[in-house]
């Protein structure tokens, strides 16, 4: 079917549409996706007349090629992704991504797991503003936040993270690259590449997006090496990464101890909403962290006891944890490397 931008009453969706074509390329967005997009939403005017925010959640319902994204707070928007493993059916979309809107500039937070995550990404940024992408920052080195780096590639924008994931993922990389392209299939991975952090964060970096401040802080050891929060200072908000797992059960690829110790230090500090790196979109704080230090205190002190009884590891991941077997999607796919990951932790304390 031939998109047809007139005489259907789709004159208040056009500058929205004008706007993405204006530099498709540099964008990241085709021409056919734009006229994919134009397509789906005549779908759905013809349903919807009017009230534009409807217009374009339900194209994006409708159509695919644009992330669905919530506004929880003024200016900030947040894609939640599925809990799942990597697979052809999700392309990678399986962890949160979002962005927030400055006067002059856009900053992303996070890109999702594939070229095609971010590239979706970039086409909801473009459904809501035509300014420039000016930041992405990555929370932290794993592959579902950071392989739609690619899709946001431009001469202007300036790639964040903490001062020791440049590192860390390099090291990873051709593993990380192998497993992905082989769990979403040829046509999920294609354009995935590795772009790293450019602007290390050593401690705390402050980005100004036009009379809007992001704070970045880096943290010690806790989930990763490498995690980095987002403090929006104009609303509050805090995207916290991988600090914070809600129904996805959290992995530990960094420190259980210092993990537990990073969230006890931020449970201090005031937010009005927070974003975690697996869940809802906009959670309470500082009650957003009470399931998940639940299960980091029960994995800690489980294994702690595993070991002063003379435990062998195997017979750890026999017992430890697994009262919070129905508290969490994906639990038994990391439940038992977690436990081995705190065991390796506290044996030798
Ligand atoms: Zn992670």
């Amino acid at each position: 079917m031939k998109p047809d931008h007139e005489g259907n009453g789709l004159k208040d969706l056009r500058p929205i549409l004008d706007g993405s074509r204006t530099s498709e390329r540099s964008r990241g967005v085709s021409r056919t996706e734009v006229l994919r997009l134009a397509g789906a939403a005549v779908l759905v005017a013809a349903v919807v007349p009017g009230g534009l925010t409807t217009l374009i959640s339900s194209r994006v319902l409708a159509d695919g090629g644009v992330l669905t994204v919530t506004e929880i707070a003024p200016g900030v928007f947040v894609h939640q992704g599925q809990h799942a493993l990597f697979s052809p059916e999700n392309g990678g979309d399986i962890s949160n991504c979002g962005f927030v809107v400055g006067r002059d500039a856009v900053a992303v937070v996070d890109t999702g797991g594939s070229f095609t995550v971010g590239r979706k990404l970039m086409a909801a940024i473009r459904a809501v503003t035509d300014r420039p992408v000016r930041y992405v920052i990555n929370t932290h080195m794993h592959p579902d936040h950071v392989f739609g780096n690619a899709a946001f590639e431009d001469e202007g924008t300036t790639f964040a993270g903490h001062h020791k994931m440049a590192r860390g993922l390099s090291a990873r990389s051709e593993r990380y690259l192998a497993i992905n392209a082989k769990s979403l299939g040829e046509a999920a991975f294609e354009g995935t590449r590795i772009v790293l952090p450019k602007l290390a964060v050593q401690q705390q970096t402050v980005i100004d997006l036009g009379g809007r401040e992001l704070v970045l802080d880096a943290h010690r050891t806790a989930h990763t090496d490498n995690d980095l929060t987002v403090r929006d200072t104009a609303t509050g908000t805090v995207f916290m990464g991988d600090l914070l797992f809600s129904g996805h059960v959290p992995t530990i690829d960094g420190s259980i101890r210092g993990w537990i110790g990073v969230i006890s230090a931020l449970q201090q500090s005031q937010a009005a909403r927070v974003v975690p790196g697996h869940g809802p979109p906009s959670m309470p704080w500082p009650d957003a962290a009470r399931d998940l230090m639940r299960y980091l205190d029960r994995v800690k002190t489980g294994v702690q006891a595993a070991i002063k009884a003379g435990k062998t590891l195997g017979q750890a991941a026999e017992t430890v944890g697994l009262e919070e077997k129905d508290a969490w999607s994906l639990f038994t796919e990391y439940h038992p490397r977690n436990v081995s990951a705190a065991f390796a932790e506290l044996e030798w304390e």
